[in-house]
Parts: C-alpha cells; sequence; structure tokens
C-alpha cells in the first residue's frame, strides 16, 4: 500500500534535520550513551494501512532507554491491572525525570510510571513471583512479540554502565523500598530496570512496537489484539501527560501526541487511528529529550494534520 504523501513529508522532514545545526547534547551521566554520535538521525512513520515511511538511520538500533516504560506500564496492567495504581499515581510530575522530592511529600508513592520512580515500581511489580533473569525476558519477549522480530536484544555495555553510574536511581529505589512500595530486594528491581532501559531497537522495530497504541490495542496487520480499546486509551493519556516528564506540556503544545521519550534519544509517538511514529535524535534538551526528535514531529503533525487537538 503506498502513501505518496507520507513518504515525501517524512522525507522532507529528513532533509530539513540533517541542515539544522542545533542538535543539543548527548546524555553524558550514563557514559556509554556519552559515546553516541549527535548526527544521528532516524524517522520511521507506520500509517493505518500498514504503509511504513522511513528515512535516515531507520534501521540503526539505539537505546530506548526510557521508552521501555511504554512496555512495562503495560506488561504490569496486564498482571495487576487497577491494582498497580495503588503503588504509582498518573499525574504529571512538573520536575525532573530523576527527581526524589515528591516521594517525601506522597510516602514514597512516585507521580506516575514514566518518571524514574514510578517506572522502577513498575519493574518491581513484574518481577515480583520471578527470577530477574525470567522478568527481563518476558519484556524483552514482548518487545519481540510487537515488533515482529526476534532479533531485538539488550546492550549489555548500556546496562552495565548504567549499573556502575546509577547512584540516582538506586536513591530512589531504596527511600520507596524504606515505605514498603517495593516488595523485591531493591538491586534486584534495578538489575531489571537497568537492564530493559538498555534495550536496542531501531526506529523500523519501535513504530511496529507502537502500532497497537495508534489503533485502539490491536495490530491492525497481524489482528492481535493486544490490550483493549479502554487501556490503549489509558496508556495514551498517560503518555500524552507525563510522557516527556515536565516537557509534557511543551510536548502537548508542540507536536499534540501522545508520545514517550528517552535519553537515548528516541521517542515513540502515537497518532490514534493514523499511525505510529518512532524518531531518534541523540542530542537532548534541557528537560533530558530530544530535541530534533521534537522538532521533527511538530513538522510531521503539522504536515500530516495528525495533533489530536485538531488541524
Ligand atoms: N535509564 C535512564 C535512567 O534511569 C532512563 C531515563 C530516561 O530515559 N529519561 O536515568
Amino acid at each position: 500500500m503506498s502513501n505518496q504523501l507520507l513518504d515525501r513529508v517524512v522525507a522532507e522532514i529528513a532533509d530539513e534535520m540533517a541542515q539544522r545545526a542545533d542538535r543539543g547534547a548527548v546524555a553524558s551521566y550514563i557514559p556509554e550513551l556519552a559515546r553516541v554520535d549527535p548526527r544521528r538521525f532516524g524517522l520511521v512513520v507506520i500509517d493505518a494501512a500498514g504503509h511504513v515511511a522511513a528515512a535516515g538511520d531507520a534501521d540503526v538500533p539505539f537505546s530506548i532507554q526510557s521508552i521501555s516504560k511504554v512496555f512495562t506500564l503495560t506488561l504490569a496492567l496486564g498482571k495487576a491491572g487497577d491494582r498497580l495504581w495503588r503503588r504509582v499515581g498518573r499525574e504529571p510530575s512538573g520536575s525532573a525525570f530523576n527527581s526524589i522530592v515528591q516521594l517525601e511529600h506522597e510516602r514514597g508513592i512516585p507521580r506516575n510510571p514514566f518518571i524514574n520512580a514510578g517506572a522502577i515500581a513498575v519493574t518491581d511489580l513484574i518481577l515480583s513471583g520471578h527470577q530477574p533473569r525470567e522478568a527481563l525476558g518476558e519484556i524483552l519477549r514482548f518487545l519481540q512479540f510487537l515488533a515482529g522480530d526476534s532479533s531485538i536484544v539488550i546492550d549489555d555495555a548500556v546496562a552495565k554502565s548504567e549499573q556502575r553510574t546509577g547512584f540516582r536511581n538506586a536513591a530512589l529505589a531504596n527511600y520507596m523500598k524504606s515505605f514498603g512500595v517495593l516488595d523485591n530486594p531493591v538491586e534486584y528491581t534495578l538489575g531489571v530496570y537497568f537492564h530493559h532501559c538498555a534495550i536496542a531497537m531501531s526506529c523500523r522495530q519501535l513504530a511496529m512496537a507502537g502500532r497497537f497504541l495508534a489503533h485502539n490495542g490491536q495490530n491492525p496487520s497481524t489482528g492481535h489484539n493486544v490490550v483493549s480499546s479502554e487501556r490503549a486509551r489509558r496508556i495514551n493519556a498517560l503518555m500524552l501527560t507525563c510522557g516527556h516528564y515536565d516537557g509534557s506540556g511543551e510536548f502537548a503544545y508542540r507536536v499534540g501526541l501522545p508520545g514517550k521519550s528517552g535519553v537515548g534519544g528516541g521517542v515513540l509517538a502515537v497518532a490514534p487511528g493514523n499511525a505510529s511514529i518512532a524518531v531518534w535524535a541523540p542530542g537532548l534538551d534541557a528537560a533530558g529529550n530530544s530535541h530534533l526528535g521534537r522538532v521533527a514531529l511538530e513538522a510531521l503533525t503539522k504536515r500530516m494534520g495528525w495533533s489530536i487537538f485538531g488541524v
């Protein structure tokens, strides 16, 4: 199935991004991520008919980092349903992704599943009743299934790099543990968390994996029902309000789509009914979100008329 308009828009945007000098700075607090070339750029859009429009480094795997939190949230909701909301909230934080301040005021309950503290609490729930290796295998297999691609792996160097330096995440986990919010040994939960953040995927694989969110919980090509339409809608709502941390308001204002960023420079965005979109540009803005990723998505939604708030 062809979509010439989409192909043209995606190619145009990739060309425009290649000319830009403003790229932001790659994440350096995870040493392994500091080595990534800031000139990388990939964009893949998969429309409702399954047409794939791809440009730039569309097939180069990168560290998905916090984008993994969308998929761990989906798995945890499948396991615990609404019980999940006893240990994590659903409000935007207005704070940095690794902030600890609100945990003190809210008795160790993180604001939402996408800030680090919230994602660690979600990971702890997935881990319960399993060995860390099994929990990690479940997360990885879920992504392989969604993307229809069994070649997706964890980048062990990135996981180890974060394990050596992730003192802030260790602080968050220990703090939550002191309030009884985590059930498992902190080092196990953190180990699974660091490893799922270190999953490496290309824009093509990521856009494939996000299709169920764009189409009421179903992958339209395979007919697989991943989650109910209600659950897909709610995950999208959380991505819109919390997916870019304290940059979520700006992302909604400029792009107008549910989206989830990662400090590897990737963004997964969902145009409900229209498309699943993955973009990768490693340079970040001050809130830790991909700078050119946001610029590219703003251009895409404008030209395609895909903002959920109107054309
Ligand atoms: N693994 C990263 C961390 O915990 C994820 C953060 C992100 O992508 N925003 O710091």
